[in-house]
C-alpha cells in the first residue's frame, strides 16, 4: 500500500468519526462493532471494506426512506422513474435497497443467491412488515403475519394506530396459533375496522375504538349496527343478519380486553364506564340487534324457494322401496 493511499485512508476515517454523530442509534452501533475489522484493518480497495461501506449506505438509505415516506421528501431508490408515485417503491427485505414492486421478485432472486423452490414467497409482506409502522403494543404474530399482508387504506390505517383494536389482534393471535386461522383474524380486523369508521362519521364525538365505550355512545353502537346489517324500518328485518350480531359478539369480547387494560393502568372511572357499557352490550343488544337478526334468518329461510318433487316421482320412488323391502323380507 503506497503511503497516498494511507493518507486518504486516515482522511476518510478521521472523515466519518467526525459525521457519525449524525447517525442513527442503530447505524451507529451497527458502525463501531464492524470499524475495526471491516475497514481499519482493510487496504483501500479490499472488497470487505467496499462491503462495509455499501452495507452502511443502504441501512442509511433505508433509515431516511422509511421516514421519508411518510413525509413530502423524495425517496433515495436504486432506479428513479419520473411519475412514479411513492407507495409503488417498496424494499427488498435483505439488503434493504428500494425497488418498485413489479421488480423486486426479479431483484430478490438476485440478491438472495442461494433461493429455494418457494421461498420467495411473500417478499412484498415480509418488505412491507420492515417499514410498516405500527402500535408499539402490537406482537411479532399480529405484525408479520397479519398486519403486514392487510389492504393498505383508510381502514388498515384506523387498526394498526388503534391501541384497541391492536390488543384485540394481540389477543385473537394468542387464541388462535394456527396459520390457517390469520385470514379469520384479518377478516375479523377488517370489520372492526369498518365498524369504526362508520360509527366516526355517524358520530364526530368519537376518535378512537376506546372511545365507543362510554355510556352516552350506546344508541350510536345500535345505529351502525343497524346501519351494518341493512335494517329495512318497515319490515323490522336486516337484509345481511349474520354482520350486526358477528359485531356485538366482538364488542363484548374486546370490552372484557379493555376492562383488563384498565385493571392494568389502574385507570378506575374508565373501567366503570366500559363495565356499564358492557351491561348495556349484554342486555340492550338482546331485543333490537340479536331478537331482529335471529328472526331475519328465520323470515329469509322461510322465503327461500324450494324446489319439490313431483308426485308421480314420489310414487315410483315408495313403490321401489316397498318392493325391495318385500322382496329382502322374504328373503330373510
Ligand atoms: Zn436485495
Amino acid at each position: 500500500m503506497d503511503i497516498q493511499k494511507v493518507h486518504f485512508s486516515m482522511l476518510y476515517t478521521v472523515y466519518l468519526i467526525c459525521f457519525m454523530t449524525w447517525l442513527p442509534n442503530s447505524l451507529l452501533v451497527y458502525f463501531w462493532n464492524n470499524l475495526y475489522n471491516n475497514f481499519l484493518c482493510t487496504y483501500l480497495d479490499c472488497p470487505q471494506r467496499r462491503r462495509f461501506i455499501a452495507e452502511l449506505r443502504l441501512r442509511g438509505n433505508f433509515e431516511y426512506n422509511s421516514k421519508a415516506l411518510h413525509s413530502d421528501a423524495d425517496l433515495v431508490v436504486a432506479r428513479k422513474i419520473n411519475n412514479i408515485p411513492k407507495s409503488k417503491y417498496t424494499v427488498c427485505p435483505k439488503c434493504k435497497i428500494f425497488i418498485t414492486k413489479p421488480a423486486l421478485r426479479r431483484h430478490y432472486r438476485n440478491c438472495y443467491e442461494n433461493i429455494q423452490s418457494g421461498t420467495n414467497r411473500g417478499i412484498l409482506s415480509n418488505s412491507k412488515a420492515l417499514f410498516n409502522y405500527v402500535h408499539p403494543l402490537a406482537n411479532e404474530i399480529l405484525k408479520t403475519c397479519i398486519l403486514s399482508s392487510m389492504r393498505d387504506d383508510v381502514i388498515f390505517s384506523l387498526i394498526k394506530y388503534d391501541k384497541l383494536l391492536v390488543v384485540y389482534g394481540n389477543a385473537m393471535c394468542m387464541k388462535y396459533r394456527s396459520r390457517h386461522h390469520y385470514d379469520m383474524i384479518k377478516n375479523r380486523l377488517r370489520i372492526m375496522g369498518r365498524f369504526l369508521q362508520v360509527a366516526k362519521s355517524v358520530n364526530p364525538a368519537i376518535d378512537d375504538f376506546a372511545s365507543l365505550y362510554q355510556p352516552p355512545i350506546f344508541d350510536t353502537i345500535i345505529e351502525v349496527l343497524h346501519q351494518f346489517g341493512n335494517y329495512d324500518k318497515i319490515s323490522g328485518y336486516y337484509e345481511k343478519p349474520t354482520l350486526p350480531s358477528t359485531i356485538g359478539t366482538a364488542l363484548k369480547y374486546i370490552a372484557n380486553l379493555y376492562i383488563m387494560e384498565c385493571i392494568k393502568s389502574r385507570d378506575e372511572k374508565q373501567k366503570k364506564d366500559v363495565e356499564d357499557v358492557l351491561v348495556l352490550l349484554k342486555t340492550g343488544l338482546q331485543g333490537p340487534v340479536n331478537k331482529t337478526a335471529a328472526e331475519s334468518l328465520l323470515h329469509q329461510k322461510r322465503q327461500k324457494k324450494e324446489v319439490l318433487p313431483l308426485t308421480e316421482d314420489v310414487r315410483k320412488l315408495n313403490a321401489y322401496i316397498t318392493s325391495n323391502q318385500q322382496k329382502y323380507y322374504e328373503e330373510i
